[in-house]
């Protein structure tokens, strides 16, 4: 189960939360906000990994585990959420046993999954019905962001509910940024991840390239990350790549998933992304390879 290495935490008042989705992501997400002092009630479908992580965290501050996430919302202040994808989102947030069914009134509904913009409005509407309040909150930062609590996350929603969740959110970020009204968090991920495609495909032309010269390419990266040719992937996936490894988090099918999810934007808002749509197609070449849980950086393998 994922690690959760505790950071300086925010002073501040602790409030009653939820988590929902014990993954990858919110297994450590959820521990941040147990140590920081907040008493936690968590879901995960698959109750091996809430027991797990009650036996790690519930000891000190009454935080525990509920059946569905109706009960685990029941109460609390400001419920996190880190699923996988839209319809895994409406499963745990809609529906006689879903969140908003257990939530008090004026609790913030907060969703961390990567998600569609459309289903995030949804969801501030259904919410907004009840007289409670939804942020997507999409993040970027990987497994080890998570467990190092040095998230970025990016908001859409009322400056109200940004305004409460934000301080508790900072338990497992280094920044949580309000950047507009309802699926601006989600769109600004989409930015992320068009950033991300179109500059892995780079590099990996690059350490290809560098490699097929006979340079060494360790070397080399070395000094072009001193210069402007430097990037986080650069940093930390470049000798990674070199070496051949693909063991390093975000997995190729999430990227996929995500590309999909930018594409379909796309289509609604008219804007052209011709790189974006051909590294998609490249990624779909590496679950081919039998790459789906390689990391992102895997993109090289196609040209070895
Ligand atoms: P993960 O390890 O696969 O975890 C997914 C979680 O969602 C699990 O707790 C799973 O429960 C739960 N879940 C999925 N479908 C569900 C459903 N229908 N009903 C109830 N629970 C459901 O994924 P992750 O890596 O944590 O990623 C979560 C989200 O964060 C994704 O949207 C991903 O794109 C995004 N993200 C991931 C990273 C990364 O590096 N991993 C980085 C940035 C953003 P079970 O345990 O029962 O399967």
């Amino acid at each position: 189960m994922s690690s959760t290495n505790p950071k300086s935490y925010p002073a501040g008042p602790s409030h009653r939360v939820a988590f929902l989705g014990l993954g990858v992501m919110g297994y450590p997400m959820a521990g941040h906000l147990a140590l920081a002092g907040h008493q936690v009630t968590v879901y995960n479908r698959t109750p091996a990994k809430s027991i797990a992580w009650c036996a790690e965290f519930a000891g000190s501050n009454g935080s525990q585990r509920a059946a569905t996430p109706r009960q685990a919302a029941q109460g609390a202040d400001i419920v996190f959420c880190c699923v996988g994808n839209d319809a895994d989102l409406a499963q745990v947030t809609l529906g006689a046993d879903g969140a908003l069914a257990g939530m008090k009134p004026g609790a913030v509904l907060v969703d961390h999954t990567t998600a569609s913009a459309s289903v995030a409005r949804e969801l501030y509407g259904a919410a907004k019905n009840l007289g409670l309040q939804f942020v997507d909150a999409p993040v970027s930062g990987g497994q080890a962001g998570a467990q190092n609590g040095a998230l970025t996350v990016m908001c859409g929603g009322d400056p109200a509910a940004f305004d409460a969740m934000q301080p508790v959110a900072m338990a497992f970020s280094k920044a949580v940024t309000l950047l507009g009204a309802s699926g601006a968090g989600q769109l600004a991920k989409m930015v992320n991840q068009i950033c991300i495609a179109g500059l892995v495909q780079g590099l990996s032309e690059a350490i290809a390239f560098g490699q097929q010269a006979g340079l060494d390419m360790n070397q080399v990266l070395e000094v072009i990350g001193k210069g402007a040719a430097q990037s986080w992937q650069l940093d930390n996936r470049g000798k990674t790549m070199v070496a051949d490894k693909f063991d390093f988090g975000f997995a190729v099918d999430w990227m996929r998933k995500d590309l999909g999810l930018v594409l379909d934007e796309a289509k609604r808002n008219g804007a052209r992304l011709p790189v974006t749509a051909l590294v998609d197609q490249f990624y779909a070449d590496v679950q081919h390879m039998g790459g789906k849980r390689w990391d992102t950086s895997s993109l090289i393998r196609r040209l070895r």
